[in-house]
C-alpha cells in the first residue's frame, strides 16, 4: 500500500512517431507530461503503454501497446487485476496513426460508464458527442449514439438478435461460406419469399410451404416464423447493413453497402422494414411478447365492428366474431361477442353475405384508385426538403466544426433537423411502401381475386388497404329481416 492509492488508477499512452509533424516530444517527454496531467487531476497512471513508430518497417504495422491498451481498457483491469478507469495522453495525435483508431480507442475507452480521459490540455469527456466529432466527422454523432445503446445493452444484460446478423461466424442463408457469392438455391427462395411477403402472403403460409419442401436453415433446424422473419427483415437482403437497429449510413445519411452479393432490391427491403415495423408496433403486447401472425381464417374477423347504440349513446364497437350457423345460407355469421368477451351480444349478421358485398365494394374502390395512381406522378412530395436539411445540417456541422457557432446553437437545432430528417426517411420508406402495393394491385386486382391467385391473407391485406373498419348497424326489430347492405357503414382509408 502506498499513500496515493486513493487516486484514480489510469494507464497512460506515448507514441514517438517521424510523421507527426509538430513532434516535439520524445517518449521521455511524454511520459514526463502524461505524469504531470495526471498529478493534476488526482490521477495515478497504472501503467505506461509505449510505440516506437520510427522501428516500425512497414506502413501498416500493428502497434502492440495500443493495440494491449485497448484491451485493458475495454476490460476495466490489467492483466494482473488491477483496475484501470481511464487513459491519459498528450495529445489526440498520439492515438491516431490510421483511420479508425481514434474511434477504436473512444469505444474501449467509453465501453462501460464512468470512464474518465485527459491529454495535456486537460480534461476530456469522451462520451460528449462534441468532443468524438474530433474524430471522424460526420459519422462520430451516429456512432456516439451507438456507443449510447451498446452501454444501455450491456448493462441491461439483454442481447436481442433483432438485427438477423448471424451469430458463430457462420454463413447467413441465401449465400456461400465466402458470405458473398449468392447460393442460387437459397437466394431464390429468400428472393421469392420476400416478395410473397410484400404482396401480403402471411409468414405462417411460406414456412408452411418450406418446411413442406424440407428447407432447413444454415444450422440445419427447421424454419420457424421468427429465424424466417429475421433473415426476410434482415437489410443484408438488399446489401445493406444494421448496426444496433439501425442502419449503417455514411455521413450524408445513405446506406452503407456491403461488398456481397443483394437478394432483394433495397426499395423492396424497406417495403418489408415497413410492413414488418408497422406488425410489430401493432402487436407488441403489454408484456413486450409480440404476438405471431396467424392469418384469420375468415375474410372480415377484426375489420367489422358491432354498431350497436349502448346505454351512453355511442357504439358498442367490439369486433365482430365468427360462429358457425349451418342453418343459414353460407353456414356462418358475424356476431358481436358477448359482454364476457367484450362485446354486446347483440349484433349479428351472415357471413357470406357480408363478405360477399364488402369484398364488392372494396375491389370498386381499389380498382377507381389504381385508375388514379396511374395518373398520378409516384415521385415521392419530401424528396426536396430532404436533401434540403442535409444540405443544411452538413453545413450547420462544418460551421461547428470551424467553432463559427456556438455548442449551444449548435445542439439544439441539430436535433431539430435530426428529428425532421428522420421523419422524412420513414415518410419515403412508407411511400416506397405504398408504391410497391400498388405496383401489385394493378386494376387487374378482380380477376385475380377470383381466379384463386390471392390467399385469404393477401385479401385481407388489400382489405386492409382500403377499409379502416365496417360498422354492423343494428337490423332493428324482431325476427330475420333480408340481408340490407344499407345497414353496413365503411370507413375508407385515405389515398
Ligand atoms: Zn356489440
Amino acid at each position: 500500500m502506498t499513500s496515493n492509492d486513493h487516486l484514480v488508477p489510469v494507464v497512460a499512452y506515448a507514441r514517438i512517431s517521424a510523421d507527426l509533424a509538430r513532434d516535439a516530444h520524445g517518449v521521455k517527454d511524454q511520459h514526463k507530461i502524461n505524469d504531470e496531467t495526471a498529478a493534476k487531476l488526482g490521477w495515478r497512471i497504472v501503467h505506461h503503454y509505449t510505440d516506437n513508430d520510427l522501428s516500425a518497417a512497414k506502413a501498416d504495422l500493428v502497434r502492440p501497446d495500443f493495440e494491449a491498451m485497448l484491451k485493458v481498457l475495454k476490460a476495466g483491469r490489467l492483466p494482473d487485476g488491477r483496475a484501470v478507469r481511464g487513459a491519459v495522453v498528450v495529445a489526440d495525435d498520439r492515438l491516431v496513426r490510421r483511420v479508425g483508431d481514434y474511434e477504436r480507442f473512444v469505444d474501449a475507452l467509453t465501453f462501460e460508464d464512468g470512464r474518465i480521459y485527459a491529454d495535456a490540455k486537460g480534461l476530456k469527456d469522451l462520451y460528449n458527442e462534441d468532443v468524438e466529432s474530433m474524430g471522424l466527422f460526420g459519422v462520430v454523432i451516429s456512432k456516439a449514439e451507438v456507443r449510447k445503446i451498446r452501454r444501455r445493452t450491456r448493462r441491461s444484460h439483454r442481447r436481442r438478435a433483432e438485427q438477423g446478423i448471424p451469430v458463430g461466424g457462420k454463413r447467413p442463408f441465401g449465400w456461400e461460406d465466402d458470405k458473398r457469392t449468392l447460393h442460387p438455391e437459397e437466394a431464390e427462395r429468400l428472393a421469392q419469399a420476400a416478395r410473397d411477403v410484400i404482396a401480403g402472403k402471411s409468414l405462417h403460409s411460406i414456412l408452411a410451404k418450406w418446411r413442406e419442401e424440407g428447407v432447413q436453415t444454415v444450422h440445419g433446424n427447421p424454419w420457424g416464423s421468427r429465424s424466417l422473419k429475421l433473415a426476410l427483415w434482415n437489410p443484408r437482403l438488399c446489401g445493406w447493413r444494421k448496426h444496433n437497429g439501425e442502419l449503417v449510413r455514411n455521413a450524408d445519411g445513405v446506406p452503407v453497402v456491403g461488398q456481397w452479393e443483394p437478394i432483394i432490391t433495397p426499395k423492396e427491403w424497406m417495403a418489408i422494414d415497413a410492413l414488418f415495423s408497422a406488425r410489430v408496433r401493432l402487436n407488441i403486447k403489454a408484456d413486450g411478447t409480440v404476438t405471431d401472425y396467424r392469418t384469420p381464417s375468415y375474410l372480415l374477423t377484426g375489420i367489422l365492428r358491432c354498431g350497436k347504440p349502448q346505454g351512453d349513446g355511442q357504439i358498442c364497437n367490439a369486433p365482430m366474431r365468427v360462429s358457425a350457423r349451418p342453418d343459414l345460407s353460407g353456414g356462418y355469421v358475424y356476431q358481436c361477442p358477448s359482454r364476457s368477451m367484450g362485446g354486446c351480444g347483440g349484433s349479428g349478421r351472415n357471413g357470406a353475405k357480408v363478405d360477399e358485398y364488402v369484398t364488392e365494394a372494396v375491389l370498386a374502390r381499389l380498382e377507381e384508385r389504381a385508375a388514379v395512381k396511374q395518373q398520378e406522378d409516384s415521385e415521392w412530395g419530401g424528396a426536396e426538403e430532404l436533401e434540403r436539411l442535409g444540405k443544411k445540417q452538413r453545413a450547420m456541422l462544418q460551421k461547428w466544426q470551424e467553432d463559427l457557432i456556438s455548442d449551444e446553437l449548435f445542439f439544439p437545432e441539430n436535433h431539430k433537423m435530426e428529428v425532421r430528417i428522420k421523419e422524412l426517411r420513414k415518410e419515403r420508406t412508407e411511400h416506397a411502401l405504398r408504391a410497391q402495393r400498388a405496383s401489385k394491385v394493378t386494376a387487374d386486382v378482380r380477376e385475380r381475386w377470383f381466379a384463386g391467385d390471392l390467399d385469404l391473407a393477401q385479401k385481407r391485406a388489400l382489405i386492409r388497404e382500403a377499409l379502416h373498419a365496417v360498422i354492423v348497424l343494428p337490423v332493428g326489430g324482431g325476427g330475420r329481416r333480408p340481408f340490407n347492405p344499407d345497414l353496413l357503414v365503411l370507413r375508407w382509408t385515405e389515398g
